[in-house]
């Protein structure tokens, strides 16, 4: 069967259907309300397929008129559904054959579809953001380190006077004499390590 029911299931027939209904009606529509609280609970996926390729027409268009769609109905497990697929895809007896796909099914309206996505979209705008500022703050971090490396005469400072790249006069190539007060540095020179 392609729907598989579980106890869970059961039960909620049995209490929706035992109890003291005025009429038979009455307990019919119990019985229906509840089945369909079950029947989205247990059928989970759909398996739908589109002609693609007969014996005498190897391949069809899938805007051809003669590419058939089919849906193959409800299935409780993905492993089912792909099973179905599967059998669906080629036909020994008749040579057809078939895109296939195996789809999860929706339970809502196109409105209740669009505001999932509307949220799926939104936290992946949330996560990207988080990412860009996890790697500003980390740059902002990195540059300051540079910095306080350069301040302390380390590496990206002057070898000659360890004053910084921004204290010598540019003259081509970032090279120069240094500007701070006294300093007889007359040639930028980066110390690279
Ligand atoms: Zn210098
Ligand atoms: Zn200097």
């Amino acid at each position: 069967m392609a729907i598989k029911y579980g106890k869970t299931q059961v039960k909620k027939m049995v209490d929706a259907i035992d109890q003291d209904h005025g009429s038979a009606e009455d307990a019919a529509l119990a019985a229906l309300a509840a089945a369909e609280v079950v029947l989205e609970e247990r059928a989970r996926f759909i398996v739908v397929g589109q002609l693609c390729g007969t014996k005498e027409t190897p391949h069809i268009a899938p805007s051809d008129p003669q590419a058939v769609k089919v849906a193959l109905g409800y299935y409780s497990t993905e492993g089912d559904a792909h099973t179905a697929a599967g059998s669906l895809w080629y036909a020994t007896s008749t040579g057809d054959r078939f895109h296939v796909w195996t789809l999860p099914m929706f339970y809502g309206t196109p409105a209740d579809l669009h505001s999932t996505q509307k949220a799926k979209y939104a936290a992946i705008e949330a996560k990207a953001k988080e990412k860009s500022d996890e790697k500003m703050a980390t740059d902002i971090v990195k540059r300051r380190e540079a910095m306080e490396e350069r301040a302390r005469g380390g590496k990206g400072s002057c070898v000659i006077c360890t004053h910084q790249p921004y204290d010598h006069v540019s003259e081509g190539n970032g090279k120069g004499k240094c500007v701070v007060p006294d300093c007889p540095c007359t040639k930028w020179t980066e110390r690279t390590k």
